[in-house]
């Protein structure tokens, strides 16, 4: 399966680069905007560690690996959220200067490696549906990558701090939703992962056998 391992293994990387500069770039420039995008690259590169690590580590491991790993990335997911959303409420309160380029080209670089991890994942999507699921997300994240860059531009046109704040609370809402959607619809695979996992070896049985 070394054909999945690799770019699994390479999206996981690119995604790491992401939320690294994202959130040196976030509190360099005081921008909550981009700290945001940059925790939920961070969970985004949890979940693809988690799917690169299922197809290195033994079934059983694997599984038990990914209902913890599932149960702290979403949960998690959810309280920084709303911890970012308290502290961007805050910050619309009592605004600080935000340095408005910053979160437009770092923006702009997580779109680009956004973009990036999306064409990693395209030539496998159809191994399984972990894989498409994370695919699809990543299509997403391209234009999510984008609300920093709105708000660095509304920053240097505005002289107005205050944007980049409002962003930031937009981001988390969405994630926050998002994340309540994904909990609720696919529960019984993120509490018993064994579901995607035995489609992996049931993969890797068909591959055998080619
Ligand atoms: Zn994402």
């Amino acid at each position: 399966m070394s054909h999945v391992k690799k770019p699994l293994g390479l999206a996981a990387a690119l995604n790491t680069t992401i939320f690294i500069a994202e959130g040196f770039g976030g509190i360099e420039s005081h921008s909550n905007s981009l700290i945001m995008d940059g925790v939920h690259n961070f969970s985004d590169e949890l979940a693809m560690a988690c799917l690169f690590l299922a197809y290195v580590l033994p079934i059983a491991m694997s599984r038990n690996f990914q209902r913890t790993a599932n149960i702290l990335n979403s949960a998690g997911l959810v309280i920084i959220s709303g911890f970012l959303i308290w502290q961007s409420i805050e910050r619309i309160i009592h605004p600080k200067p935000t340095i408005g380029y910053i979160p437009l080209i770092v923006g702009l670089l997580a779109t680009v490696a956004n973009l990036g991890v999306a064409r990693i994942l395209k030539p496998i999507k159809n191994q399984n549906a972990a894989i498409r699921l994370a695919y699809l997300h990543n299509l997403g994240d391209i234009y999510v990558s984008l609300a920093p860059v709105l708000a660095g531009i509304l920053v240097l046109v505005t002289h107005k701090s205050f944007f980049d704040p409002i962003i930031a609370a937009g981001i988390g809402i969405w994630l926050i939703g998002s994340t309540i959607k994904e909990i609720s619809s696919s529960y019984n695979e993120l509490i018993w992962p064994e579901n995607a996992v035995c489609k992996h070896e049931h993969l890797e049985v068909v591959h055998k056998t080619e």
